[in-house]
């Protein structure tokens, strides 16, 4: 079982080595990770730029490499250069934040998983819901158990799962729920600031507002104290709007 682990965060990131120890007793992983963090840069890939990548021994003697490039980037150069073929599993975290709702979208930590099911490799993103104070070994054991599940159980090829583990000490975690993508969207702020020049610059950050329905979403199940499971496809097409759409007169 050949296991390749990507992350958003860098490859210095605590959560990268969280999910090496977590699964190092089910195969021969190898790290393949953005040199600098690479959070919410979705599925970009480095065309305009080359793209580098360097030998750099982790904790444990893990065989890894840091790329100058994004999660996607990562996936791809490993499975064409570094390891010369497919793993038979690609995960992607310890993520420091959650990634559900619209989050998908923007989320690198997705999009490493992402990488591998357009190869049609299994695969799982992985996600503590906190920036601070996080409970590592909680994320540790659902990686581990998620990892293990879909060794056994595998995935179809264009499938990935994407889950997140609440940030609270493991006796607590309630199971393991099977959600869907919630509705939610980010309330932009830019704060705007002024260097020493006189150049106005801005820090994009905002809050995450949830919409619609909370019932059987990754949002919900969090709150309640669930690991949230949600399978996660590549194909964007709205199928219940083809047959709308076709009635649809086209003309100027
Ligand atoms: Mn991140």
């Amino acid at each position: 079982m050949n296991i390749l682990i990507s992350n958003d965060d860098g490859v210095s990131a605590a959560g990268l080595g969280v999910m090496c120890d977590a699964v190092k007793g089910l195969g021969e992983i190898t790290v393949v990770a953005p040199e600098s963090e690479q959070s919410a840069s979705s599925h970009a890939i480095t065309i305009a730029t080359p793209i580098r990548a360097a030998r750099r021994p982790l904790d444990g003697g893990v065989c890894a490499y840091s790329v100058t490039g994004t999660p996607a980037d990562c996936v791809k150069l490993a499975v064409r250069e570094i390891l010369g073929g497919k793993p038979d599993l690609v995960l992607s975290g310890v993520n420091l934040g959650s990634n559900t709702g619209i989050s998908v979208m923007y989320s690198g930590t997705v999009s490493a998983a992402a990488e591998g099911a357009i190869m049609g490799i299994p695969g799982a993103a992985v996600s503590l819901a906190t920036y601070e104070n996080p409970f590592w070994e909680t994320a540790a054991e659902a990686a581990k158990i998620i990892a293990a599940t879909i060794i056994r159980q595998g995935l179809p090829p264009g499938v990935m799962l994407n889950v997140n583990v609440p940030n609270v000490p493991p006796a607590q975690i309630k199971g393991y729920a099977i959600t869907k993508m919630g509705q939610s969207r980010f309330v932009e702020v830019f704060d705007r600031r002024v260097n020493p020049r006189g150049d106005v610059y801005y820090w994009l950050h905002g809050e995450l507002t949830v919409l619609g329905e909370a019932a059987g979403t990754d949002i919900q199940a969090l709150e309640q104290g669930y690991v949230s499971v949600t399978p996660l496809g590549i194909d964007r097409t709205r199928h219940d709007m083809l047959a709308h759409l076709e009635q649809w007169s086209w003309h100027e």
